[in-house]
């Protein structure tokens, strides 16, 4: 009896790790879809299915088991519609385990038990915490399953002990279901974020450093591969040092902001911007050769130059950028010395006075 309700919490945990592991990042978009509903119903009901077939035998045609904790999830953490379709198919598939009197019951079982969450789910919804919740529905399950039981098996003294026991572990297993969903939840958004937030410039928000050298690599990589053309600007603000000693460093700051927006919609479907570091950008020009890079670079140049950078209610600034450009195959046919290919000709645009375009 320990044995097999313990296999039935053993369940529990390994579908729900696998099931958030497989499907937690897709299950916002897809929520609403045909598509969500189906595969967040079907593995609800296969997680009941499961829990069934490993339950505990307390007469010969009685099953008792944890099957409520795949609805109450859904109903949680998911929706109702999802849940709607995990109670049916838990309710067809406790057919497939026996036809008798136990399976009819467990229809209206599932039934009251999936109306009961989703009222407590309402009425719980912006006044208690989760802990709250799940405690109050995890009772309700286990006395909606005692209530049947007892109706089932008529006799109290025969299964009196046993749900003593099954009180004690299920209600450890439905709060502990709940809170694993909830810390999985948790660390994998908190890990997406920091997915994000590695590969982002935390002032500009453009794709930083770290995010360059792999989208450079990858970008060699197809280029090795395939061949074709294949374009780095690299740029650097004319006297920037100048605009912070007169305005601020803070000036500074929202210089390189609406710098960096401008590059963004200059470049558009184009090419991908990225920020070096201080105030030296990159932008990789995928598929773009020699004649169509000078003519997209002189163009950013050109509207940087044009482009009033307001830094108050009443004042505005101008700013200029001097800008290299490596082309392959046509200005070196070596990827690999490319980056400071690029560098050299900004290097030149700077030595010839700022402001412009070198090769
Ligand atoms: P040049 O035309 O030769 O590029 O001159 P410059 O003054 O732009 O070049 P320099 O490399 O001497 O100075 C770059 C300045 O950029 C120095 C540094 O204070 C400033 N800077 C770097 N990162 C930031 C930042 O995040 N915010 C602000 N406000 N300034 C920054
Ligand atoms: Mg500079
Ligand atoms: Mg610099």
């Amino acid at each position: 009896m320990v044995a097999d309700l313990f296999v039935n919490i053993c369940i529990v945990v390994s579908m729900i790790f696998l099931y958030m592991k497989l499907r937690w990042k897709s299950v916002y978009e897809e929520a609403y879809s045909v598509k969500g509903v189906l595969i967040d119903g079907c593995s609800g009901g296969l997680m009941g299915f499961i829990l069934m077939y490993f339950s505990i035998q307390v007469t010969e045609e009685t099953l008792l088991d944890l099957r409520y904790v795949p609805i109450m999830l859904l109903v949680l953490f998911i929706g109702k519609t999802p849940a709607l379709l995990g109670s049916v198919l838990i309710i067809i598939s406790r057919f497939f385990i026996g036809v008798n009197r136990s399976a009819m019951y467990a229809v209206a079982m599932i039934s009251i038990l999936f109306v009961g969450y989703s009222i407590l789910e309402k009425l719980l919804r912006n006044r208690t915490d989760l802990k709250t919740k799940a405690l109050y529905m995890t009772l309700f399950s286990n006395a909606v399953v005692t209530y049947f039981l007892v109706i089932l098996v008529g006799e109290f003294r025969v299964v009196g002990p046993t749900f003593v026991l099954y009180w004690i572990i299920s209600s450890i297993a439905g709060i502990a279901a709940v809170f694993l969903v909830d810390y999985i939840k948790k660390s994998e958004y908190l890990f997406s974020q920091y997915e994000t937030e590695s590969s982002r410039d935390f002032l500009t928000g453009l794709y930083n450093v770290r995010r360059f050298d792999e989208v450079w690599e990858r970008s060699a990589e197809t280029i090795r591969k395939n061949q074709g053309a294949l374009t780095l600007l690299m740029l650097d603000i004319d006297h920037f040092k100048t605009i912070n000693d007169t305005h601020g460093h803070a000036v500074g700051d929202l210089i390189l902001i609406e710098l960096s927006r401008l590059m963004e919609k200059s470049m558009a479907d184009e090419g991908t911007v990225f920020r070096k570091g201080g105030e030296e950008f990159a932008i990789i020009l995928p598929r773009c050769d020699k004649s169509k890079a000078l003519k997209l670079a002189e163009k950013l140049r050109f509207s940087i130059e044009y482009h009033d950078f307001v830094i108050s209610e009443e004042d505005y600034l101008k700013v200029t950028v001097s800008i290299g450009v490596a082309s392959y195959p046509e200005t070196t046919n070596e990827i690999k010395t490319m980056i400071d290919k690029a560098d050299m000709a900004l290097y030149l645009s700077k030595s010839l006075g700022r402001n412009q375009v070198s090769i």
